[in-house]
């Protein structure tokens, strides 16, 4: 694919039209306060990312590209209960194949085993971005968790502060006294313990003294304040299980809100880009950094809109069910909006990122078509991918003017789109397939294809008419016997004649089986969330298994390439192919069937 990303890989021009964020990031680099923007993508591995994750992806590495920055890739690994190395695995490879050749000059990794130890803010580079090539270390992603005994020592300073304390309340009792928005929160009785007392305590619930739910540490902030989330937020808990990146060395595990603002001030990181949900958050993320009296400059907080496409899921705990309920054959199956299953199903990466950023950034919560992502690849598929002749139902057509045994070879058009595409032989006989529905005995008014008495042209080849259907003892139609004008293939004295209809077919004796496999959208609704139970709301026909009979060129068919079978649908190859038997996943039909759907039941 990387010839397509040609024209993305020259050196950016500075932006044109920037978004709300690109506008500060801009007037703060104008205003000298950075010499260069560090920002960060901050996955909870906790599942695999999907096309919602792709678009904080392409806006923060599309920032470090823009202005010359850096955008590391860390992993926000605070809750062992949930995480596992597979998610820090499949998120990492996600990322670098999204980012290859576009922004992967960009991509802040580490060294393995080393946690940064300079918080140079702006872009002193050397440390996170070894020059590839002169790196000698294998890198890997951040860690949040590789912060954990700095975190630890900065939780002990606020309590020496008098700023946190351990509280003896229940989760429950918690919860109850944290009030609501319209009720204020009532003070917890351990709130005024002293700061002996806590730090004694603190130090005994990180030596694993108490059970799990036991104790917390909590911010001291204001019980009464209109924003929750400053309501004595709880900032590490007990949790007496192992960690895929620390193994059994915590049995305390700081809270998102702790974590987060503390690991971007390590990374010094210069704008911390996230979701709108966070934005209520943002008062106790600058709380917890001024009151630890950091020096400055300190990170900031911007929040954008998600991207919720439409007729998907994008919620992990969701996404999760379907795997595990075997809705679906696993994260990478094509039809999740995973990734991984966008990838698989045959979606260039350049695609991804064309659609993710086309979305725009704003503060507007709005839902995204999915006809829009797929007409973006249907647009960039129809420029690269490669033309075949397959035929999914297969319908048996004599020529009965072609002796036995006569082959020919045709010429095809690889691809009319690209000028050096070239061409390639399909053989040519007696003996052919068409597609079933390309005849018709009866057909209705405007059908152009073939119907008894009727001509049609073969794609590459003649022009041929239905002499004769050929039935079995149960009136199902198996053959078609026709007669070919033989004059009519391109160059030949009748090869300027007009017939309406030109279908696809392939040589019976040449053809290869291939499984070939029809995806079309999981859920039949635009919002499955918000229209009862998500998975009332599947799709039955997601997915259609068939053997189709294919031009013989397919049979070597390669990974990387992308493929039209000419009337049907774009297709790629998939990773379960074996050599010499493909398997192909429909990425996207040719026309949107879902737009037809939509206008009839309206
Ligand atoms: P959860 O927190 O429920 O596990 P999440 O989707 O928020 O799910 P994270 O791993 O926290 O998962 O997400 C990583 C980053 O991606 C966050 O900065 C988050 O704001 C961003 N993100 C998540 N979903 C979307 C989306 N639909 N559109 C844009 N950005 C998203
Ligand atoms: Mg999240």
């Amino acid at each position: 694919m990387s010839n397509q990303n040609a024209s993305e890989n020259q050196k950016p021009a500075p932006p044109e039209q920037l978004d709300f964020i690109r506008e500060i990031v801009q007037q703060d680099l104008a205003s000298g306060k950075y010499k260069a923007p560090v920002t960060r993508f901050p996955p909870e591995p906790n599942g695999y990312l999907h096309i919602g994750h792709a678009k904080s992806i392409c806006l923060n590495f599309g920032i470090a590209r823009d202005f010359g920055g850096q955008c590391n890739l860390r992993m926000d690994d605070t809750n062992p209960a949930k995480e596992e190395v597979e998610y820090v695995d499949s998120i990492t490879a996600d990322v670098k194949w999204l980012i290859e050749g576009w922004a992967d000059h960009c991509l802040g990794l580490k060294p393995v085993g080393k946690t940064p130890e300079t918080r140079d803010v702006g872009g002193k580079r050397d440390f996170f971005l070894p020059a590839a090539g002169e790196c000698k270390t294998p890198l890997e992603p951040f860690y949040a968790s590789d912060y954990f005994d700095q975190i630890y020592e900065w939780a002990v300073e606020l309590i020496k502060k008098g700023k946190a304390y351990v509280c003896d309340l229940s989760p429950e009792d918690t919860d109850a006294y944290r009030g609501s928005p319209d009720k204020p929160g009532k003070d917890s009785p351990f709130r005024n313990r002293s700061v002996e007392e806590s730090l004694d305590l603190f130090t005994r619930m990180k030596n694993g003294e108490f059970p799990d739910g036991a104790r917390t540490l909590k911010a001291k902030i204001d019980m009464a304040s209109p924003n929750i989330w400053l309501r004595d937020p709880v900032l590490y808990r007990i949790r007496h299980t192992s960690h895929h990146h620390t193994g059994d060395k915590w049995c305390i595990y700081a809270m998102y809100d702790f974590a987060h603002c503390l690991s971007d001030y390590i990374e010094g990181i210069t704008h911390s880009i996230c979701t709108l949900e966070f934005e209520v958050h943002r008062p106790l993320y600058d709380w917890i950094l001024e009151n630890l009296d950091l020096p400055r400059p300190l990170p900031h907080q911007y929040e954008f809109a998600k991207l919720i496409p439409s007729h998907t899921i994008v919620s992990k705990r969701k996404l999760i069910q379907l795997v595990n309920e075997n809705i679906v054959s696993g994260w990478d199956d094509p039809r999740m909006p995973t990734i991984s299953g966008i990838r698989r199903r045959g979606v260039p990466a350049a695609t991804v990122r064309r659609f993710a950023i086309g979305v725009g950034v704003t503060k507007f919560i709005s839902l995204t078509d999915m006809a829009v992502f797929e007409h973006a690849i249907r647009d960039d598929l129809n420029k690269v991918a490669l033309r075949r002749l397959a035929v999914l139902r297969p319908l048996k057509v004599v020529i009965t003017n072609v002796p036995e045994g006569h082959v020919e070879e045709l010429d095809a058009v690889n691809n009319p789109e690209d000028p050096c595409g070239g061409m390639r032989k399909v053989p040519f006989g007696r003996t052919l397939y068409i597609e079933q529905e390309d005849f018709m005995e009866n057909p209705p008014p405007k059908y152009f294809r073939l119907r008894p008495g009727g001509e049609v042209r073969l794609k590459y080849a003649y022009i041929i008419k239905c002499d004769e259907v050929v039935k079995d003892s149960t009136g199902k139609i198996v053959e078609l016997r026709c007669t070919a004008d033989l004059g009519s293939k391109s160059g030949g004295p009748t090869s300027a004649r007009k017939v309406k209809g030109t279908i696809h077919w392939v040589s019976a004796p040449h053809a290869i089986d291939a499984e070939v496999r029809l995806y079309d959208r999981l859920f039949t609704v635009p919002e499955p969330d918000s229209e009862g139970d998500f998975k009332a709301n599947i799709n039955p026909h997601s997915l259609e298994i068939i053997t189709a009979k294919c031009e013989p060129s397919l049979k070597h068919a390669n990974a990387d390439t992308r493929y039209q079978f000419e009337r049907l649908a774009y297709f790629t190859l998939d990773p379960d192919s074996e050599p010499g038997a493909p398997i192909f996943n429909r990425t996207v039909t040719l026309k949107d069937t879902w737009a037809k759907e939509a206008k009839k039941s309206q």
